[in-house]
């Protein structure tokens, strides 16, 4: 577990004991908007981006954003203007992925359940790809592609059947998993795929779970992919792009990930070596873009020091940051303007009715109520999973450019909450 002295995610540094995001101290923010707020460091999402473009660079590639990490429109245009496509997974990613004016030759269609209609618009607006999960749903796109006329771009997604080390909810590559077609299926479903109408053969496709922090399982399942790029080519199907999927991890408590830029030239040598040197590489990352870059400021109500726990309650809760009670996934916690006392271990928990609700467990915070905490690296999976569980409206979102805080998202009142439902006459 991190130590106080372990470095902060890039772009957040105490200045004048105040955490400061690029350069704006965190604690105006709060003051002026209130709490919980989300705040993303523009250059930390950049930064981040960077390093996929220099491992990729000088290859023919397109980095597609996979939205479901934090599919907030100001941060889809940030990645967009950037040169990103993007990864979808539902409609409604699509709807947004349009909003923001991303080239829909760039958008991928990833997901185990697409429906007709999903598929319809997506083939309408001419998506780049759909990744295809099944081969109940390679008929079934055949068949909405062939009513439209049209042909639609596919790969499909193997289940390379590698463990990706990781927690189980994450880990979609592995034969138990729900995703993807096992590696024995492939070929037989490329030559199916190859003679339908509806359908054109773009690549292959494979992601093996997510907060991967070893370079191992991806050179495995690189590996295994390419074995089966062979296979299939050799079966008389050409492949254009090979799509790695996303997953690479951040570091949310000492984790050690290999850097984007490190971990690319090792598979580019593999691909090299293996005689793909001259294929198009798409890859989807979500967390690994925009995890670190952000925070979620929280205020201390309540401290309930107790016989066998304290319990210090703030205003940030499991609605707006579920990872911990999803999966007892580790946030650090710090002070946004520090005391020097030496303070109690507590369990940082929210208001919410549930004993799940708790952000962190067992933490040495000095704190007195209306003290401000930073939840860290809460910039993915955290607001695009937020909910309204306990009729909370979800949080504030502000992106921080230099010394710049722009307002991205309002806070929900409760009327925006009941806007859709209908009293009785
Ligand atoms: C979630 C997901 C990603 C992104 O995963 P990260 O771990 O956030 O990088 C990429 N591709 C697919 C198909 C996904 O489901």
């Amino acid at each position: 577990m991190p130590s106080p002295s372990t470095p902060l995610p890039p772009h957040l540094v105490y200045r004048d004991h105040q955490l400061v995001m690029e350069d704006v101290a965190l604690a105006s923010l709060a003051r002026a908007h209130g709490t919980p707020l989300f705040a993303y460091s523009k250059a930390a999402i950049l930064d981040a981006l960077a390093a996929y473009q220099r491992g990729l660079a000088g290859r023919p590639h397109l980095i597609c954003y996979a939205m479901k990490a934090n599919s907030s429109l100001a941060i889809l245009q940030v990645l967009v203007r950037a040169g990103c496509g993007l990864d979808i997974v539902s409609g409604g990613e699509l709807e947004r992925a349009l909003a923001v004016g991303c080239d829909p030759e760039r958008i991928i269609f990833s997901g185990v359940g697409k429906t007709r209609s999903e598929m319809r618009h997506a083939l309408q607006v001419g998506i780049g790809c759909f990744n295809v999960e099944s081969e109940a749903e390679l008929e079934v796109l055949d068949e909405v592609a062939c009513d439209m006329g049209l042909r639609a771009p596919v790969s499909i997604r193997v289940n390379p059947n590698v463990d990706a080390k990781t927690h189980p909810y994450i880990s979609t590559g592995l034969k138990g998993n729900k995703f993807g077609i096992a590696h024995e299926r492939v070929v037989q479903t490329y030559l199916r795929a190859a003679a339908c109408k509806g359908l054109r053969v773009a690549g292959i496709d494979c992601h093996i779970g997510s907060q991967i922090t070893e370079t191992g399982p991806y050179l495995d399942a690189m590996d295994r992919v390419l074995e089966l790029v062979d296979a299939i080519e050799a079966a008389g199907v050409p492949l254009e792009h090979i799509d790695f999927g996303g997953g690479l991890g951040i570091d949310y408590a000492g984790d050690t990930p290999p850097s984007a830029d490190a971990l690319w030239r090792q598979l580019l040598e593999r691909i090299d070596a293996r005689g793909h040197g001259h294929r198009k590489i798409c890859i989807e990352p979500g967390r690994s873009l925009v995890g670190n870059a952000g925070v979620c400021l929280t205020e201390v109500l309540y401290l309930k020091p107790g016989d066998q726990k304290n319990f210090l309650i703030v205003d940030a809760a499991m609605n707006d940051l579920p990872r911990p009670a999803m999966y007892e996934a580790y946030h650090r916690i710090v002070p946004v303007q520090p005391r020097d006392e030496p303070g109690l271990v507590w369990d940082v928990v929210g208001p919410v009715c549930e004993s799940g609700d708790w952000l962190g467990r067992d933490r040495k915070l000095a704190v007195k109520p209306g003290d401000l905490l930073a939840v860290l690296s809460a910039g993915a999976y955290c607001m695009s999973m937020a909910s309204n569980y306990n009729t909370r409206g979800r949080a504030m979102e502000v992106l921080v450019d230099g010394d710049q805080a722009l307002v991205i998202r309002q806070r929900e009142s409760a009327q925006d909450q009941f806007r859709m439902e209908q009293l009785l006459p």
